[in-house]
Protein backbone atom coordinates (compact mmCIF):
# COMPACT_ATOMS: atom_id res chain seq x y z
CA UNK A 1 0.00 0.00 0.00
CA UNK A 2 1.27 3.39 -1.05
CA UNK A 3 1.16 7.67 -0.83
CA UNK A 4 1.08 9.84 -3.98
CA UNK A 5 1.62 12.84 -4.37
CA UNK A 6 -0.64 14.14 -7.61
CA UNK A 7 0.73 17.47 -8.88
CA UNK A 8 -2.20 19.03 -11.19
CA UNK A 9 -5.75 19.62 -11.10
CA UNK A 10 -6.66 20.47 -14.46
CA UNK A 11 -8.75 17.64 -16.81
CA UNK A 12 -6.34 14.75 -16.48
CA UNK A 13 -5.41 15.59 -12.50
CA UNK A 14 -9.27 14.81 -11.72
CA UNK A 15 -9.55 11.28 -13.55
CA UNK A 16 -6.27 10.16 -12.46
CA UNK A 17 -7.61 11.59 -8.70
CA UNK A 18 -10.66 9.44 -9.21
CA UNK A 19 -9.05 6.43 -10.59
CA UNK A 20 -6.75 6.05 -7.92
CA UNK A 21 -9.03 6.54 -4.99
CA UNK A 22 -11.07 3.79 -6.79
CA UNK A 23 -8.30 1.46 -5.56
CA UNK A 24 -7.75 1.33 -2.00
CA UNK A 25 -5.48 -1.47 -2.10
CA UNK A 26 -3.27 0.58 -4.18
CA UNK A 27 -3.05 4.04 -3.87
CA UNK A 28 -3.61 3.74 0.19
CA UNK A 29 -3.24 7.55 0.95
CA UNK A 30 -3.46 10.44 -1.87
CA UNK A 31 -2.42 14.07 -2.20
CA UNK A 32 -3.93 16.49 -4.57
CA UNK A 33 -1.85 19.48 -5.36
CA UNK A 34 -1.97 22.24 -7.53
CA UNK A 35 -0.96 25.55 -8.18
CA UNK A 36 -4.39 26.85 -7.15
CA UNK A 37 -5.97 24.32 -4.13
CA UNK A 38 -9.23 25.29 -4.95
CA UNK A 39 -9.24 23.13 -7.94
CA UNK A 40 -8.29 20.28 -5.88
CA UNK A 41 -10.90 20.88 -3.56
CA UNK A 42 -13.39 20.73 -5.90
CA UNK A 43 -12.26 17.24 -7.18
CA UNK A 44 -11.79 16.03 -3.72
CA UNK A 45 -15.29 16.65 -3.17
CA UNK A 46 -16.56 14.34 -5.86
CA UNK A 47 -14.80 11.36 -4.44
CA UNK A 48 -16.27 8.83 -2.19
CA UNK A 49 -13.05 8.80 0.39
CA UNK A 50 -11.22 11.32 1.76
CA UNK A 51 -8.00 12.80 0.27
CA UNK A 52 -5.32 15.46 1.40
CA UNK A 53 -5.14 18.74 -0.68
CA UNK A 54 -2.09 21.33 -0.96
CA UNK A 55 -0.94 24.12 -3.04
CA UNK A 56 2.48 24.36 -4.81
CA UNK A 57 3.99 26.36 -7.64
CA UNK A 58 5.62 23.37 -9.75
CA UNK A 59 7.99 25.54 -11.03
CA UNK A 60 9.50 26.00 -8.38
CA UNK A 61 11.93 23.58 -7.01
CA UNK A 62 12.70 24.33 -3.28
CA UNK A 63 8.81 24.84 -2.50
CA UNK A 64 7.78 21.18 -4.57
CA UNK A 65 10.33 19.67 -2.52
CA UNK A 66 9.44 21.11 0.69
CA UNK A 67 5.77 19.80 -0.09
CA UNK A 68 7.40 16.04 -1.14
CA UNK A 69 9.33 16.08 2.36
CA UNK A 70 6.48 16.95 4.43
CA UNK A 71 4.04 14.21 2.41
CA UNK A 72 6.44 11.60 2.02
CA UNK A 73 5.01 9.94 -0.85
CA UNK A 74 5.93 6.88 -2.82
CA UNK A 75 5.95 8.50 -6.11
CA UNK A 76 4.72 11.91 -7.89
CA UNK A 77 2.41 11.28 -10.73
CA UNK A 78 2.64 14.81 -12.67
CA UNK A 79 -0.23 15.84 -14.81
CA UNK A 80 0.28 19.30 -14.24
CA UNK A 81 1.74 20.81 -17.88
CA UNK A 82 5.04 19.65 -19.64
CA UNK A 83 6.85 22.83 -18.87
CA UNK A 84 6.80 21.29 -15.34
CA UNK A 85 8.44 17.90 -15.97
CA UNK A 86 12.06 19.10 -15.53
CA UNK A 87 11.25 20.86 -12.36
CA UNK A 88 9.50 18.15 -10.68
CA UNK A 89 12.10 15.52 -12.02
CA UNK A 90 14.63 17.43 -10.27
CA UNK A 91 12.22 17.99 -6.72
CA UNK A 92 11.84 13.93 -6.98
CA UNK A 93 15.58 13.28 -7.68
CA UNK A 94 16.27 15.72 -4.65
CA UNK A 95 13.72 14.41 -2.05
CA UNK A 96 14.05 11.01 -3.47
CA UNK A 97 11.03 9.59 -4.88
CA UNK A 98 9.53 7.95 -8.05
CA UNK A 99 8.20 10.27 -11.05
CA UNK A 100 5.39 9.78 -13.46
CA UNK A 101 4.41 11.82 -16.21
CA UNK A 102 1.96 11.79 -19.54
CA UNK A 103 3.65 14.26 -21.90
CA UNK A 104 7.56 15.36 -22.66
CA UNK A 105 9.20 18.60 -21.33
CA UNK A 106 8.68 21.51 -23.64
CA UNK A 107 10.62 24.76 -22.87
CA UNK A 108 7.78 27.28 -22.70
CA UNK A 109 9.34 29.74 -25.46
CA UNK A 110 9.73 27.59 -27.92
CA UNK A 111 7.26 24.60 -29.49
CA UNK A 112 9.43 21.38 -29.45
CA UNK A 113 8.51 18.00 -28.63
CA UNK A 114 11.67 15.99 -27.74
CA UNK A 115 12.71 13.39 -25.38
CA UNK A 116 16.49 14.61 -25.02
CA UNK A 117 15.87 16.67 -21.93
CA UNK A 118 14.22 14.16 -19.67
CA UNK A 119 16.57 11.36 -21.26
CA UNK A 120 19.61 13.53 -20.15
CA UNK A 121 18.16 12.31 -16.77
CA UNK A 122 18.49 8.84 -16.74
CA UNK A 123 22.15 8.14 -15.09
CA UNK A 124 20.73 10.52 -11.89
CA UNK A 125 17.72 8.44 -11.83
CA UNK A 126 19.85 5.24 -11.98
CA UNK A 127 22.36 6.28 -9.63
CA UNK A 128 19.31 7.40 -7.06
CA UNK A 129 17.77 3.85 -7.35
CA UNK A 130 14.84 5.93 -8.40
CA UNK A 131 12.36 5.02 -11.30
CA UNK A 132 11.00 7.91 -13.83
CA UNK A 133 8.21 6.51 -16.55
CA UNK A 134 7.97 8.87 -19.78
CA UNK A 135 4.25 9.45 -21.36
CA UNK A 136 1.81 7.17 -19.22
CA UNK A 137 -1.08 8.80 -20.98
CA UNK A 138 -2.79 7.67 -24.22
CA UNK A 139 -0.69 8.83 -26.64
CA UNK A 140 2.01 8.74 -25.77
CA UNK A 141 0.85 6.43 -23.24
CA UNK A 142 -1.48 3.44 -24.08
CA UNK A 143 -0.27 3.30 -27.96
CA UNK A 144 3.44 3.14 -27.48
CA UNK A 145 1.79 -0.25 -25.07
CA UNK A 146 -0.47 -1.67 -28.10
CA UNK A 147 2.90 -0.97 -30.16
CA UNK A 148 5.18 -3.08 -28.00
CA UNK A 149 1.98 -5.69 -27.34
CA UNK A 150 1.37 -5.93 -30.65
CA UNK A 151 5.18 -6.48 -31.15
CA UNK A 152 5.68 -8.97 -28.99
CA UNK A 153 2.56 -11.27 -29.51
CA UNK A 154 2.25 -10.92 -33.39
CA UNK A 155 5.08 -10.42 -35.43
CA UNK A 156 8.68 -11.23 -35.75
CA UNK A 157 9.45 -8.33 -37.00
CA UNK A 158 7.38 -4.75 -37.23
CA UNK A 159 7.91 -2.49 -40.27
CA UNK A 160 5.20 0.16 -40.37
CA UNK A 161 3.61 2.04 -37.72
CA UNK A 162 0.13 4.11 -38.06
CA UNK A 163 -0.98 4.98 -35.26
CA UNK A 164 -4.50 6.95 -35.39
CA UNK A 165 -6.41 9.39 -32.98
CA UNK A 166 -10.18 10.04 -33.99
CA UNK A 167 -12.36 11.59 -31.67
CA UNK A 168 -15.67 11.42 -32.84
CA UNK A 169 -17.22 13.32 -29.80
CA UNK A 170 -19.18 16.70 -30.40
CA UNK A 171 -18.70 19.25 -27.11
CA UNK A 172 -21.19 21.70 -29.37
CA UNK A 173 -19.08 24.62 -28.96
CA UNK A 174 -18.00 26.00 -32.61
CA UNK A 175 -14.12 25.96 -30.84
CA UNK A 176 -12.58 24.28 -28.22
CA UNK A 177 -9.41 22.07 -27.35
CA UNK A 178 -10.12 18.88 -25.40
CA UNK A 179 -6.86 19.31 -23.27
CA UNK A 180 -5.15 22.24 -22.18
CA UNK A 181 -5.59 25.02 -25.42
CA UNK A 182 -2.18 25.80 -25.18
CA UNK A 183 -0.78 22.02 -25.40
CA UNK A 184 -3.01 20.93 -27.94
CA UNK A 185 -2.50 24.20 -30.47
CA UNK A 186 0.89 23.91 -30.02
CA UNK A 187 0.60 20.35 -31.11
CA UNK A 188 -1.45 20.74 -33.72
CA UNK A 189 0.47 23.79 -35.69
CA UNK A 190 4.05 22.34 -35.30
CA UNK A 191 5.38 21.09 -38.44
CA UNK A 192 4.81 17.61 -39.29
CA UNK A 193 7.04 14.36 -38.71
CA UNK A 194 6.83 11.38 -39.51
CA UNK A 195 10.06 8.67 -39.46
CA UNK A 196 10.90 7.51 -43.16
CA UNK A 197 13.54 5.15 -43.81
CA UNK A 198 15.68 6.47 -41.06
CA UNK A 199 14.94 9.56 -40.32
CA UNK A 200 12.34 12.11 -39.76
CA UNK A 201 10.94 13.72 -42.79
CA UNK A 202 9.30 17.07 -42.46
CA UNK A 203 6.54 18.65 -43.93
CA UNK A 204 3.82 21.49 -43.29
CA UNK A 205 1.06 20.97 -40.48
CA UNK A 206 -2.04 19.54 -41.63
CA UNK A 207 -0.84 19.08 -45.28
CA UNK A 208 -1.32 15.50 -45.91
CA UNK A 209 -4.87 13.72 -44.87
CA UNK A 210 -6.96 10.84 -45.54
CA UNK A 211 -10.10 9.26 -44.91
CA UNK A 212 -10.92 6.74 -42.16
CA UNK A 213 -13.22 4.69 -40.72
CA UNK A 214 -13.56 3.44 -37.75
CA UNK A 215 -14.44 -0.03 -36.49
CA UNK A 216 -17.88 -0.72 -34.72
CA UNK A 217 -19.56 1.74 -36.52
CA UNK A 218 -17.81 4.67 -34.88
CA UNK A 219 -17.97 6.27 -37.79
CA UNK A 220 -15.72 8.07 -40.74
CA UNK A 221 -13.11 10.57 -40.47
CA UNK A 222 -10.57 12.75 -42.40
CA UNK A 223 -7.18 12.15 -40.29
CA UNK A 224 -4.44 14.39 -40.61
CA UNK A 225 -1.00 13.62 -40.42
CA UNK A 226 0.91 15.47 -37.61
CA UNK A 227 4.05 14.89 -35.23
CA UNK A 228 3.46 13.13 -32.40
CA UNK A 229 6.14 12.85 -29.09
CA UNK A 230 5.85 8.58 -29.22
CA UNK A 231 7.00 8.70 -32.88
CA UNK A 232 10.27 9.73 -31.40
CA UNK A 233 10.69 7.11 -28.56
CA UNK A 234 9.24 4.04 -30.58
CA UNK A 235 10.94 4.08 -33.37
CA UNK A 236 14.17 4.24 -31.36
CA UNK A 237 13.35 1.52 -28.95
CA UNK A 238 11.92 -0.47 -32.48
CA UNK A 239 14.19 -0.07 -35.38
CA UNK A 240 12.83 -2.72 -37.84
CA UNK A 241 10.21 0.39 -38.11
CA UNK A 242 10.83 1.27 -41.87
CA UNK A 243 7.66 4.25 -41.35
CA UNK A 244 6.29 5.42 -38.40
CA UNK A 245 3.13 8.05 -38.83
CA UNK A 246 0.74 9.72 -35.93
CA UNK A 247 -2.65 10.88 -37.96
CA UNK A 248 -5.22 12.68 -35.55
CA UNK A 249 -8.92 13.50 -36.99
CA UNK A 250 -10.25 17.23 -36.66
CA UNK A 251 -13.74 18.53 -37.94
CA UNK A 252 -13.95 21.16 -40.97
CA UNK A 253 -14.70 23.75 -38.05
CA UNK A 254 -12.03 23.29 -35.66
CA UNK A 255 -9.89 23.75 -38.71
CA UNK A 256 -11.22 26.75 -40.51
CA UNK A 257 -10.87 28.72 -36.73
CA UNK A 258 -7.26 27.48 -36.17
CA UNK A 259 -6.51 28.18 -39.48
CA UNK A 260 -8.46 32.35 -38.69
CA UNK A 261 -6.60 32.59 -34.93
CA UNK A 262 -3.26 31.42 -37.00
CA UNK A 263 -3.74 34.47 -39.47
CA UNK A 264 -4.75 36.93 -37.46
CA UNK A 265 -1.38 35.55 -34.76
CA UNK A 266 -3.85 35.01 -32.13
CA UNK A 267 -1.80 31.42 -31.61
CA UNK A 268 1.33 33.12 -31.63
CA UNK A 269 4.04 32.07 -28.41
CA UNK A 270 6.01 35.15 -28.59
CA UNK A 271 5.34 37.97 -25.96
CA UNK A 272 3.45 41.13 -27.67
CA UNK A 273 2.97 44.15 -25.72
CA UNK A 274 -0.37 45.62 -25.41
CA UNK A 275 -1.61 48.79 -23.25
CA UNK A 276 2.21 48.64 -21.32
CA UNK A 277 1.73 44.88 -21.09
CA UNK A 278 3.70 42.03 -22.17
CA UNK A 279 0.71 39.30 -23.59
CA UNK A 280 1.33 35.68 -25.01
CA UNK A 281 -1.51 35.40 -27.97
CA UNK A 282 -2.07 31.25 -27.02
CA UNK A 283 -2.14 32.58 -22.90
CA UNK A 284 -4.65 34.90 -23.69
CA UNK A 285 -6.32 33.01 -26.10
CA UNK A 286 -6.96 30.24 -23.63
CA UNK A 287 -8.16 32.33 -21.08
CA UNK A 288 -11.10 32.70 -23.90
CA UNK A 289 -11.81 29.71 -24.65
CA UNK A 290 -13.70 27.40 -22.39
CA UNK A 291 -12.19 25.24 -19.84
CA UNK A 292 -11.82 21.77 -20.86
CA UNK A 293 -12.44 20.45 -17.77
CA UNK A 294 -16.07 21.79 -18.42
CA UNK A 295 -16.85 19.80 -21.62
CA UNK A 296 -17.56 16.72 -19.70
CA UNK A 297 -21.55 17.17 -19.69
CA UNK A 298 -21.85 18.81 -22.85
CA UNK A 299 -19.42 16.42 -24.98
CA UNK A 300 -21.49 13.12 -26.67
CA UNK A 301 -19.73 10.78 -28.82
CA UNK A 302 -16.81 8.59 -29.09
CA UNK A 303 -13.05 8.39 -29.21
CA UNK A 304 -11.32 5.46 -31.28
CA UNK A 305 -7.35 5.57 -30.63
CA UNK A 306 -5.39 2.82 -31.99
CA UNK A 307 -2.04 1.55 -34.01
CA UNK A 308 -2.44 -0.22 -37.36
CA UNK A 309 1.38 -2.05 -37.55
CA UNK A 310 2.28 -4.48 -40.47
CA UNK A 311 5.08 -6.47 -40.65
CA UNK A 312 6.79 -10.00 -40.57
CA UNK A 313 5.29 -13.23 -38.93
CA UNK A 314 6.62 -16.83 -39.45
CA UNK A 315 7.88 -15.21 -42.86
CA UNK A 316 4.74 -13.45 -43.80
CA UNK A 317 3.53 -10.62 -44.02
CA UNK A 318 0.64 -9.39 -42.34
CA UNK A 319 -1.24 -6.02 -40.46
CA UNK A 320 -2.93 -5.82 -37.26
CA UNK A 321 -5.13 -3.23 -35.58
CA UNK A 322 -5.63 -2.40 -31.64
CA UNK A 323 -7.92 -0.11 -30.67
CA UNK A 324 -9.54 1.27 -27.73
CA UNK A 325 -13.20 3.13 -27.95
CA UNK A 326 -14.24 5.34 -25.71
CA UNK A 327 -17.65 7.00 -24.83
CA UNK A 328 -17.37 10.45 -23.47
CA UNK A 329 -20.93 10.17 -21.56
CA UNK A 330 -19.69 6.78 -19.94
CA UNK A 331 -16.96 8.64 -18.54
CA UNK A 332 -18.73 11.93 -17.66
CA UNK A 333 -20.94 9.37 -15.35
CA UNK A 334 -18.29 7.26 -13.93
CA UNK A 335 -15.56 10.65 -13.09
CA UNK A 336 -17.22 13.89 -14.12
CA UNK A 337 -15.09 13.79 -16.88
CA UNK A 338 -14.92 13.99 -20.78
CA UNK A 339 -12.93 10.46 -23.02
CA UNK A 340 -10.16 12.89 -23.84
CA UNK A 341 -9.08 13.26 -20.27
CA UNK A 342 -10.32 9.84 -19.27
CA UNK A 343 -8.33 8.60 -21.62
CA UNK A 344 -5.21 9.93 -19.94
CA UNK A 345 -5.82 9.28 -16.86
CA UNK A 346 -6.81 5.50 -16.81
CA UNK A 347 -3.10 4.76 -18.26
CA UNK A 348 -1.85 7.45 -15.70
CA UNK A 349 -2.98 5.24 -12.64
CA UNK A 350 -2.34 1.81 -14.31
CA UNK A 351 1.35 3.32 -14.80
CA UNK A 352 1.99 4.43 -11.23
CA UNK A 353 0.17 0.87 -9.95
CA UNK A 354 2.84 -0.49 -12.31
CA UNK A 355 5.45 0.76 -10.87
CA UNK A 356 3.87 0.77 -7.07
CA UNK A 357 3.44 -3.24 -7.31
CA UNK A 358 6.75 -3.60 -8.72
CA UNK A 359 5.82 -4.86 -11.87
CA UNK A 360 7.82 -2.36 -13.44
CA UNK A 361 9.53 -0.81 -10.77
CA UNK A 362 13.64 -0.18 -11.97
CA UNK A 363 15.62 2.61 -11.51
CA UNK A 364 16.00 5.15 -14.97
CA UNK A 365 14.01 7.02 -17.13
CA UNK A 366 11.82 4.58 -19.36
CA UNK A 367 9.68 5.15 -22.10
CA UNK A 368 6.63 2.63 -21.43
CA UNK A 369 7.58 0.46 -24.55
CA UNK A 370 10.45 -0.42 -22.81
CA UNK A 371 8.54 -2.10 -20.14
CA UNK A 372 6.41 -5.41 -20.59
CA UNK A 373 3.37 -4.38 -22.07
CA UNK A 374 1.12 -7.62 -20.55
CA UNK A 375 0.19 -6.72 -17.16
CA UNK A 376 -0.51 -3.16 -18.17
CA UNK A 377 -2.74 -3.95 -21.07
CA UNK A 378 -4.35 -6.74 -18.45
CA UNK A 379 -5.43 -3.47 -16.56
CA UNK A 380 -6.65 -1.54 -19.14
CA UNK A 381 -9.21 -4.07 -19.66
CA UNK A 382 -9.75 -4.38 -16.07
CA UNK A 383 -9.63 -0.07 -15.39
CA UNK A 384 -12.04 1.42 -18.32
CA UNK A 385 -10.17 1.24 -21.35
CA UNK A 386 -11.12 -2.45 -23.06
CA UNK A 387 -9.68 -3.09 -26.41
CA UNK A 388 -9.60 -5.13 -29.19
CA UNK A 389 -7.18 -6.51 -31.98
CA UNK A 390 -8.40 -7.34 -35.53
CA UNK A 391 -5.60 -10.21 -37.19
CA UNK A 392 -5.21 -9.73 -40.88
CA UNK A 393 -6.82 -6.12 -41.02
CA UNK A 394 -7.83 -4.54 -43.95
CA UNK A 395 -7.97 -1.04 -44.95
P1 LIG B 1 -5.12 21.42 -17.65
O1 LIG B 1 -4.64 22.74 -18.13
O2 LIG B 1 -6.60 21.14 -17.59
O3 LIG B 1 -4.54 21.15 -16.19
C1 LIG B 1 -3.22 21.42 -15.82
C2 LIG B 1 -3.19 21.60 -14.33
O4 LIG B 1 -1.85 21.85 -13.92
C3 LIG B 1 -4.03 22.79 -13.86
O5 LIG B 1 -4.69 22.46 -12.67
C4 LIG B 1 -2.97 23.85 -13.61
O6 LIG B 1 -3.29 24.81 -12.65
C5 LIG B 1 -1.83 23.01 -13.11
N1 LIG B 1 -0.58 23.74 -13.23
C6 LIG B 1 -0.11 24.41 -14.30
N2 LIG B 1 1.05 25.00 -14.01
C7 LIG B 1 1.31 24.71 -12.72
C8 LIG B 1 2.35 25.04 -11.83
N3 LIG B 1 3.38 25.81 -12.20
N4 LIG B 1 2.29 24.57 -10.57
C9 LIG B 1 1.27 23.79 -10.17
N5 LIG B 1 0.25 23.44 -10.96
C10 LIG B 1 0.26 23.90 -12.22
O7 LIG B 1 -4.40 20.32 -18.54
P2 LIG B 1 -4.84 18.80 -18.76
O8 LIG B 1 -5.34 18.24 -17.48
O9 LIG B 1 -5.66 18.73 -19.98
O10 LIG B 1 -3.42 18.13 -19.11
C11 LIG B 1 -2.51 17.76 -18.08
C12 LIG B 1 -1.30 17.11 -18.70
O11 LIG B 1 -1.67 15.96 -19.42
C13 LIG B 1 -0.55 18.01 -19.71
O12 LIG B 1 0.83 17.83 -19.52
C14 LIG B 1 -0.96 17.46 -21.05
O13 LIG B 1 0.00 17.69 -22.03
C15 LIG B 1 -1.08 15.99 -20.71
N6 LIG B 1 -1.93 15.23 -21.65
C16 LIG B 1 -1.44 14.04 -22.12
C17 LIG B 1 -2.18 13.29 -22.99
C18 LIG B 1 -1.72 11.94 -23.41
O14 LIG B 1 -2.51 11.18 -23.98
N7 LIG B 1 -0.48 11.53 -23.16
C19 LIG B 1 -3.48 13.76 -23.51
C20 LIG B 1 -3.96 14.97 -22.87
C21 LIG B 1 -3.17 15.69 -21.99
P3 LIG B 1 -4.23 26.08 -12.99
O15 LIG B 1 -5.60 25.49 -12.94
O16 LIG B 1 -3.93 27.04 -11.91
O17 LIG B 1 -3.84 26.58 -14.35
Amino acid sequence: MSKVLIIGAGGVGGVVTHKCSQLVDVFEDIVLASRNEEKCKKIAAQLNRPIETAQVDADNVPELVELINLIKPDMVINVALPYQDLTIMDACLEAGVHYLDTANYEPLDTAKFEYKWQWAYQEKFKKAGLMALLGSGFDPGATNMFTAYIAKHYFDEIHTLDIIDVNGGDHGYPFATNFNPEINIREVTAECRHWEDGQFVETPAMSTQQSFTCPEGVGTYNIYRMYHEELESLTKHFPTLKKAQFWMSFGDAYLKHLEVLGNVGMTGIDPVEFNGQQIVPIQFLKALLPDPASLGPRTKGKTCIGCIVTGIKDGKEKTVYLYNICDHQECYAEVQSQAISYTTGVPAMIGAKMMLEGKWMKPGVWNMEQLDPDPFMDDMNKYGLPWTVIEDYKH
